[in-house]
């Protein structure tokens, strides 16, 4: 049941991600930046829209256009300079998909993709050229999905992804998970999600009564780069997620001048686990077109990684990998020498 004071904590998540950022002008005058960076923020704003919510916002310094935070949203005009190996469908994704919205590629989960939608807009995101739209992701292809999912015994994890699933409100999400609880064979729900950083209003009373009660294990794999991404209210919304019996983990991108280094790392580690997070993946960037100036050598991330491995103990460091088309698992990229 959706309680008075759920629906109107959703009210107020919802207001929140109406009031993002879109304008890249409202953004650099926001944050006291020169105005010089307008013309390429507006352009390639104009390819992939630049979109972040206030809160996240207010956690970049004034003034610092190279600011960790701000690197991952801000339109440059680098973005529109092609680079050979940098493409619009980097992973295959359109040729992989088994049902509308569903993707199958390793053994015993699916993942479906139930909205387009995202409170951020990451520039270096693999699905910013995605053809959401003819893709038909969304509510009206649940039923084809569901009965795929249903038609394979092998499957017994479910990915929720999208863009942001969490996007979604508390009553259709209940829909979704009604339809896959029915499932006999599925044991485990999984959220990929960036809303817990981005919007932890999100985190609210209805949703974590949902997820306290499906059948299906709940697992959350939230989306931090930066340990300036968790703060405060965010550490708040992760524990309440802790309590009400989730599984939550993290899942990074190697950014180049936004994690590429051993300390912020490390301290981004620190900060998941303080908020009851285990480090997950740390993704080599997947070759998108208009990210390449984010990308990071092999041989720089080796080093970064044999640092952290020195520095943490070992379920404190993520797994390198990257995403190879064909493959049955993400490739873990390891050292050879
Ligand atoms: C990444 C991914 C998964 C999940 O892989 P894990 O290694 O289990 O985290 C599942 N399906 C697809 C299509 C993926 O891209
Ligand atoms: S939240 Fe995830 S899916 Fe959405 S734009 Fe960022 S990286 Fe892409």
């Amino acid at each position: 049941m959706i309680t008075a004071k759920a629906l109107s904590s959703q009210a107020d998540w919802r207001q929140e991600w109406a009031r993002a950022i879109r304008d890249p002008n409202e953004l650099l005058r926001e944050l006291a930046l020169d105005p010089a960076l307008l013309p390429g923020a507006q352009a390639a704003a104009r390819r992939f829209s630049l979109r972040a919510p206030r809160s996240f916002v207010a956690r970049m310094r004034q003034g610092d256009p190279d600011d960790p935070l701000l690197r991952q949203i801000l339109p440059l005009a680098i973005e529109l300079e092609p680079t050979p190996g940098f493409v619009a469908d980097p992973l295959g994704e359109q040729a992989a998909q088994t049902a509308p919205g569903v993707l199958h590629k390793y053994h015993g989960r699916a993942l479906l993709m139930a909205t387009s939608a995202c409170a951020l807009h990451c520039r270096y995101c693999f699905r910013r050229a995605f053809p959401y739209a003819q893709a038909q992701i969304g509510a009206r292809q649940w039923p084809q999905a569901l009965a795929y999912l249903a038609s394979d015994p092998s499957l017994c994890e479910v990915i929720l992804s999208g863009g942001d699933p969490l996007a979604l409100s508390n009553q259709r999400l209940s829909e979704l998970l009604g339809g896959l609880e029915r499932i006999p064979h599925l044991k485990r729900l999984r959220i990929h999600s960036r809303l817990p950083i981005i919007l932890p209003e999100r985190i609210d009373d209805g949703l974590l009564g949902i997820l306290a009660h499906t059948r299906l294990r709940p697992v959350l794999v939230v989306h931090a780069n930066h340990p300036r991404e968790i703060d405060g209210t965010v550490r708040q919304a992760l524990e309440r997620l802790a309590l009400a019996g989730v599984t939550l983990l993290n899942q990074s991108v190697l950014l180049h001048r936004v994690n590429d280094d051993a300390t912020t790392l490390a301290e981004l580690s620190e900060a998941l686990f303080a908020a009851r997070v285990l480090p997950y993946y740390l993704h080599l960037l997947d070759p998108v077109q208009g990210a390449a100036h984010f990308a990071v050598k092999e041989s720089a991330a080796f080093a970064i990684m044999n640092t952290l491995r020195q520095r943490l103990p070992g379920y404190l460091a993520p797994r390198l990998v990257r995403e190879q088309p064909g493959q049955l698992a993400k490739t873990l990229v390891e050292s050879h020498c």
